[in-house]
């Protein structure tokens, strides 16, 4: 899944020398080009403290030993072991965390006040989203944000599985991607075509694939696991009702075979839901995940509780929609409806017990930003704790990637931040992430 070895395409095959990188860092990202680390690269980091992500405190006076992009030891300074060469990095002042993860994320997809979800379907070819994609990418690794799961490339095709090839090939920079490819909707419910369009409009480009019965909804489960899809993205109600209402897209019966073709195939399922209904039937049909789950009551809550199902909130997108579409303005005093039902389900997941990952929806919002989504979850109720441990160990074990990402352990991936001061004090530290390691390779420094 990581390499060790990440350059720019000038330097593909040429190793750097680790020191070199050092110097050349801040010229080859400069350069919109990634850094290149030696393969036996090592490292000694030095922060002010270091944070394991483990449900431990944070340990002042430690240091974190780097071997080969992964982490070899943890521990108070002078007790770890120092392989032979390492480059000492001292980050004095700062907190040494797990690189964030954002699973819930749209790559394709920039914020809606530069242009309507609509007008970048219909209107941007692929080739421009896809190259727009990795420059946000660029963006979110070098605000410290290692991890993604991608949740569909709104009418972009499978481009999301090459710019996750080109990330691993050292093509581009960006964060480790889980992607999910094109996401399944029931026939007529999403979006562009039918609603909003003379109904003799067909075949324009459609933000996800259509299925309608039990045979179609297997054969898109297995069209997107077979090009790539690592997650099945499925929307299980949508805003199709009278009037613009959200209401459920497939039957019990059709959601129960998108589930069961998945899993069978191995990989974990996505359901949009924000209504009762929508999400009672996800819940039912055995799905991984629940995204917004804005209607959310305590009883459905419980019910992905009992049954392992993990909520991802995106409240930042709730606070997005109301800045472009319902004349919101942040931090204006003005309460508004569709933040305050966001804020609500929010605090009865808290006390349901539910696993509470970290997932944005970033993309509605702007790339590189991704941080706004802890400081909401710590402003509907979590602690700066809570918060990060969602961003790196929870949301790692809903990726089930926890023996690989999301803590500062010996043997997982080198995938470190630092932000100045104390983001467990206050999280909005984690707005200024001055050091990017990724899978042993630095992508920013102080
Ligand atoms: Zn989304």
């Amino acid at each position: 899944m990581r390499r060790n070895l990440i350059c720019s395409p000038f330097l593909a095959g040429a190793p750097l020398l680790a020191g070199a990188l050092l110097l050349a860092g801040a010229l080859l990202r400069a350069a919109g080009v990634c850094a290149a680390d030696a393969p036996s690269g090592a490292f000694v980091l030095h922060p002010a403290q270091v944070w394991s992500a483990d449900g431990k405190a944070a340990h002042a006076g430690w240091s974190v030993v780097v071997q080969d992009g992964r982490i070899l030891a943890v521990g108070a300074d002078g007790s770890v072991p120092t392989p032979t060469g390492a480059h000492r990095i001292d980050l004095p002042g700062t907190t040494l965390l797990p690189g964030l993860m954002d699973i819930h994320s749209h790559l394709f997809l920039h914020p809606y006040n530069e242009k309507l979800w609509n007008d970048q379907v219909l209107t941007e070819p692929v080739a421009y989203r896809t190259l727009r994609a990795a420059r946000q990418a660029q963006a979110t690794l070098l605000a410290g944000f290692t991890v993604l799961r991608d949740l569909g490339t709104e009418g972009a095709d499978y481009a999301d599985v090459s710019l996750k090839q080109a990330i691993e090939d050292g093509l581009y920079p960006g964060p480790h991607l889980y992607v999910a490819t094109r996401a399944i909707v029931a026939t007529g419910t999403y979006g562009p075509l039918p609603r909003g369009f003379r109904p003799d409009i067909c075949c324009t480009p459609q933000g996800a694939q259509e299925a309608s019965g039990v045979p179609e909804v297997i054969k898109a489960v297995r069209e997107q696991a077979g090009r790539g899809a690592d997650w099945i993205k499925v929307y299980a109600d949508y805003r199709w009702g009278p009037g613009g209402s959200a209401q459920p897209t497939f039957t019990q019966e059709e959601l129960n075979a998108l589930v069961m073709a998945a899993h069978t195939s191995g990989r974990p399922v996505a359901a949009h839901a924000t209504t009762v209904e929508g999400m009672r039937r996800a819940i039912l049909a055995g799905v991984d995940t629940i995204e917004h789950g804005f209607d959310g009551t305590e009883e459905l809550f419980r019910m992905m509780a009992a049954r392992g199902i993990a909520y991802l909130p995106t409240l930042t997108a709730q606070e997005a929609y109301a800045q472009y579409f319902e004349h919101y303005v942040p931090g204006g005093g003005a309460s508004n409806e569709l933040i305050e039902n966001s804020a609500r389900a929010f605090r009865l997941a808290l006390k349901s017990g539910v696993t509470i990952g970290c997932g944005s929806d970033v993309g509605v919002f702007a790339h590189g930003t991704n941080y706004r989504e802890l400081e909401w979850m710590v402003r509907d109720g979590m602690t700066p704790v809570q918060a990060l441990l969602a961003a790196t160990a929870v949301d790692a074990r809903i990726l089930r990637k926890d023996g690989e990402l999301g803590q500062i352990k010996p043997g997982l991936a080198a995938d470190l931040i630092a932000v100045p001061g104390d983001p467990l004090q206050s999280i909005a530290a984690v707005e200024h992430v001055s050091f990017v390691m990724k899978g042993g390779v630095i992508y920013k420094q102080p």
